[in-house]
């Protein structure tokens, strides 16, 4: 059998799609370490450092900022099981795909959810959001940042003071943006925001950084239902109150990573590893500068498209800089053109879901991979898989001259 099943050799594709992408070197180095106890001082400290690393990644002050085992959907459904209560009303700012997954998780809970909805390639204008509020009165409004799916990143300035005006709390999925695009939850005011490590922070997925405010921490710690393993007896016990998941009931997991210790599950040590390295490799790279990078990797991506002729997807004022979509152009078979940059050049670019299925390619330029060399790699690339597949009207070598021109011009801006 073990000829057949060889040790693990994968091809070296180039990920550029909108995740996962290539992981940083020293992350994959990072996670070859040895193992430790779940309580070994070493470890204990090592969470306490990833608490500390974190919080100027979230751009939080939060003492509640930590990790969720699995990947980033593991983070957001811990928060919005922890957060809401079946019978509970919840807004959700739906602006593409994982608008849709905040709903369809809602809905499990069993809150009563409504949606404030903009097309996608747009983004909800805050005023919607704020006339939604009113209207509807939620305990929790829930939206993503950057949704991968349309590319669009929402605005989130003055979000948590129009929430916390109307005794809502609020949460935002920033698992696409986070390391590539500013997060502000102190700024945004917002209570609860959750990432992942394989899109800008350069990692695998496995692990889902989260960061709890205050006020959040304490509607969840009194929904707690289960201390040091025992039930407590001393909370109203009727529906609506406990939090339905164990797994991922928040109040379990901090409890975990607090001074308390209390055993919740075994922390993923590997992947605390690897978070750890993440968040060391952006804060030694400084966020700015990270964010400048993405910045000026996603500008070189659309001059590149826009040169050789095709066009770029959504409103350009709220694109988000780390994944660009493209309309795929009349006559060209998309999946052919995806077959050819995976076969001949190694490359991975992304398709696209619901309404834009078939009609966009993404290209994704994100943690280690939002680098010159890789951009141009593929924008030539792009460029030859869709002259053979009869594309033949793009100025030969238009695409990487305009991309170099644009990162040239990013790097004096
Ligand atoms: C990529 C992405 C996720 C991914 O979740 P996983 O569970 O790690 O696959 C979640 N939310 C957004 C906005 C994303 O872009």
């Amino acid at each position: 059998m073990l000829e057949q099943i060889g040790e693990i050799d994968p091809p070296q594709r180039l990920l550029m799609g909108p995740g996962p992408v290539n992981a940083h070197p020293r992350v994959l180095r990072a996670m070859s370490a040895d193992l430790l106890g779940q309580f070994d001082p070493e470890m204990t400290a090592y969470m306490n450092e990833v608490m500390a690393l974190y919080r100027p990644i979230f751009g939080t002050e939060n003492r509640w900022t930590f990790l969720v085992d699995g990947t980033a959907r593991a983070g957001i459904e811990a928060a919005l099981v922890s957060l809401v209560a079946p019978g509970e009303r919840v807004l959700v700012v739906n602006f593409g795909r994982f608008g849709l997954l905040l709903t369809e998780i809602l809905e499990r809970v069993g809150a009563v959810v409504e949606t404030v909805d903009a097309p996608w390639g747009e983004v909800v204008p805050l005023e919607a959001i704020a006339a939604a509020v009113e209207r509807f009165g939620p305990k929790v409004v829930a939206t993503v940042h950057g949704d991968t799916s349309t590319t669009m990143a929402q605005p989130l300035d003055g979000l948590g003071d129009l929430c916390r005006r109307a005794g809502a709390l609020s949460y935002v999925d920033a698992t696409a943006t986070i390391g590539g695009m500013e997060i502000a939850a102190d700024r945004w005011g917002v209570d609860v925001v959750t990432g992942g490590l394989q899109k800008c922070l350069g990692g695998p997925s496995g692990s889902a950084p989260i960061t709890v405010s205050a006020a959040a921490a304490e509607r969840i710690f009194s929904r707690r239902h289960v201390e040091h393993g025992i039930r407590r007896d001393d909370i109203d016990d009727g529906l609506g109150v406990r939090i339905g998941s164990n797994y991922f009931d928040l109040a379990m997991i901090m409890d975990y990573w607090s001074e308390k210790r209390l055993n919740h599950h075994t922390e993923a040590t590997t992947m605390l590893y690897g978070a750890r390295e993440c968040a060391r490799v952006l804060l030694g790279e400084g966020l700015e500068a990270c964010f400048r990078r993405h910045a000026a990797a996603g500008r070189a991506v659309a001059a590149g498209i826009r040169a050789m002729g095709l066009t770029v997807f959504g409103d350009d004022r709220y694109r988000m800089t780390n994944v660009t979509a493209l309309y795929i152009p009349d006559g060209i078979d998309g999946e052919a053109v995806r077959r050819r940059m995976r076969e001949d050049f190694e490359i991975e670019i992304g398709t696209a879901f619901g309404p834009l299925a078939g009609k966009v390619w993404r290209i994704g330029a994100m943690g280690y991979n939002a680098r010159k060399h890789k951009v141009l790699i593929t924008l030539g690339a792009l460029e030859a898989v869709l002259r053979a597949e009869g594309f033949s009207s793009i100025p030969p070598g238009a695409g990487v001259a305009a991309a170099l021109a644009a990162w040239t011009d990013s790097a004096t801006a």
